[in-house]
Order: structure tokens, then C-alpha cells, then sequence
């Protein structure tokens, strides 16, 4: 009886572990195991026999699918292109999970994938989860029989969701890629370089919403790394913790954080005074906006 596998069929294009990133000086720490396929969307399947803990969609991993195995250990499948479970949902090694795909920041059809040992807990944070104490999944699988070299050449089963048996008879994978996508990565390098400068900057880490939206044009642009190297610049601690702020006293003042637009508007009232400081007077009609804008949304709630 088979108890583990691998998450489908195809070859490593970036081993877990330390490696250099396009940004000048930098290594990162890559939490996973990369996994493509030629570009195809093949069927992505649990490594091993658990529950469904965890489904989810974010800029950065895409749509992605959580397990937590009978062992107390978690693996995690993101930028699947399809997501076919449910939180819950009972699953063996090699029931199928998803469809290799590239959703969330990436240029490449592939699957990263992430392992955590029993002793490990998985963290969801906001719409993804901490990557830190992620383990090597190929030393993961090897612990449990599984060289996962070979098995994703083809020895193990694939068991498509809605078929009562596998068809083993999947097609190999073509030959690797010359140049394999990795822009996924340079995403998540972006996002560290980015947390970087905003601890440098701000002292302190930046938020999601002030993240996203710089890492949005980052991945907008025509030359990712140029458009980076702009935000990286434009990290200003004044703006930063003027917004920071603002941010706040949406949380405070209206239980949420507010929309990027919404803050933009106060921060360009502050930054067209004289001397571009959130002082008590900015901050006192800044509160009052808040309050009176909500006000006027709550009694026109089509505008
Ligand atoms: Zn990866």
C-alpha cells in the first residue's frame, strides 16, 4: 500500500534552500521546492493521506491548497490553476488537489510546494500563511519513503479526482524548459527587498496593503527590476508613517483599514501642507473626515 507520493508528474527547476536573487547583493531563503512540467497544467495531487485544513487565494501564491496529514505535518500546493477541494475534505496520497497552474505572481506554469514537519505548526496569516520553518520537502518525502526525484518521473500514483482509479499512465513530462520561469520568486524577493527598506526606512515591517499595491506595478511593469528598484526609492518614512497612521485610525475609527484610495486622499491633504507633517490639527480633521465621509456612505449606499 502505498502511504506517500508525490504532488504529480514532472522535475525540480529550484530545489528548497539558499539562492541568489536578480537583486544585487541579496539572497533569499527559498521556502519550497519548485516542480514544473513542460508547461503543463498536470494534475496536482496530496503527498500523503490527511484533511483538507486550508484553501485559499492571495497576489503572491496564487490559489492555493493546504493538507494536514495524519502525522501532525502540513504540505502546501500554490498557483494551482484549478483548485478541486474543499476545507475538510478527506484525502489520500494522490488524491488529486488542483491543476498546475500560474496563478498568483508568476510568468511560469509550476507548483511550489512547501513541507512542514509534525512538530512544525502551520500559520495562516492573513489570506496565506507563514513560510518560516518550512523544511525541505524532498528530505520530507525521503523520511517517508519517497524519493521525490523519481517520483515525480513517474512512479507513483495520480488518482484524478472524479475517476475511481488512477491512471498511471500519465504522460511524461517533456524535456526541462531551457529557460525556466522563475519571475514567481523574483516576486517574493521583491516583497523581501521591499520589507527590507521598510524596516530600514520605517522601523518597522510594511503592511499588506502597502506592499501590494508597489508590488502590483512591480509585476506591471515592463522591467520588473527598474520598476522595483523606483519603490524601493520611493519608500519615504514620513509618507510611510503618515500612512501608517491614517491606516490606524481607519481601524480604530470604522473597524477596518480602509481602502488605498481612501488614505491617498488624506495623505495628499498632509503632504500639500507647508511642512508635510501629520500634526494634531491634520490628525483631529482627518478623524472628522473619516467619521463624515462614513456618515454620507452610510446614507447613500448605492453612491
Ligand atoms: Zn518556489
Amino acid at each position: 500500500m502505498v502511504t506517500w507520493t508525490s504532488p504529480g508528474r514532472g522535475y525540480v527547476t529550484s530545489p528548497f534552500g539558499p539562492r541568489r536573487t536578480s537583486i544585487p547583493g541579496a539572497t533569499t531563503w527559498h521556502r519550497g521546492v519548485d516542480i514544473g512540467a513542460g508547461g503543463k497544467p498536470v494534475p496536482i495531487c496530496s503527498v500523503g493521506p490527511g484533511v483538507v485544513a486550508a484553501v485559499g487565494n492571495n497576489t503572491f501564491r496564487g490559489l492555493w491548497v493546504v493538507v494536514r496529514h495524519d502525522d501532525g505535518s502540513h504540505t502546501t500546493y500554490q498557483h494551482l490553476a484549478v483548485r478541486l477541494v474543499t476545507p475538510g475534505r478527506r484525502v489520500r496520497a494522490g488524491t488529486q488537489v488542483g491543476r498546475m497552474g500560474h496563478t498568483g505572481t508568476g510568468s511560469g506554469i509550476h507548483l511550489h510546494m512547501e513541507a512542514f514537519a509534525p512538530n512544525v505548526r502551520w500559520m495562516q496569516n492573513g489570506t496565506g500563511w507563514s513560510s518560516a520553518g518550512a523544511t525541505a520537502p524532498d528530505v520530507f518525502l525521503r523520511q517517508r519513503g519517497i524519493d521525490l526525484g523519481r517520483a515525480l518521473a513517474g512512479a507513483g500514483p495520480v488518482r484524478e479526482i472524479g475517476e475511481a482509479r488512477a491512471a498511471p499512465t500519465a504522460e511524461k513530462p517533456t524535456a526541462r524548459p531551457p529557460v525556466p520561469h522563475e519571475e514567481d520568486d523574483e516576486m517574493i524577493d521583491a516583497k523581501e527587498m521591499l520589507q527590507i527598506t521598510y524596516r530600514q526606512e520605517c522601523g518597522r515591517d510594511a503592511t499588506e496593503e502597502e506592499l501590494y499595491p508597489r508590488l502590483r506595478r512591480v509585476v506591471a511593469a515592463e522591467d520588473p527590476r527598474a520598476q522595483l528598484a523606483t519603490e524601493v526609492d520611493s519608500v519615504d518614512a514620513s509618507t510611510e508613517s503618515n500612512r501608517f497612521v491614517v491606516r490606524t485610525l481607519y481601524q480604530d475609527l470604522l473597524g477596518r483599514t480602509g481602502r488605498v484610495e481612501e488614505w491617498d486622499h488624506w495623505l495628499e491633504m498632509v503632504q500639500a501642507k507647508p511642512d508635510k507633517r501629520l500634526d494634531d490639527k491634520a490628525h483631529e480633521a482627518i478623524v472628522k473626515g473619516i467619521k463624515e465621509s462614513e456618515e454620507y456612505r452610510a446614507k447613500h449606499p448605492e453612491g
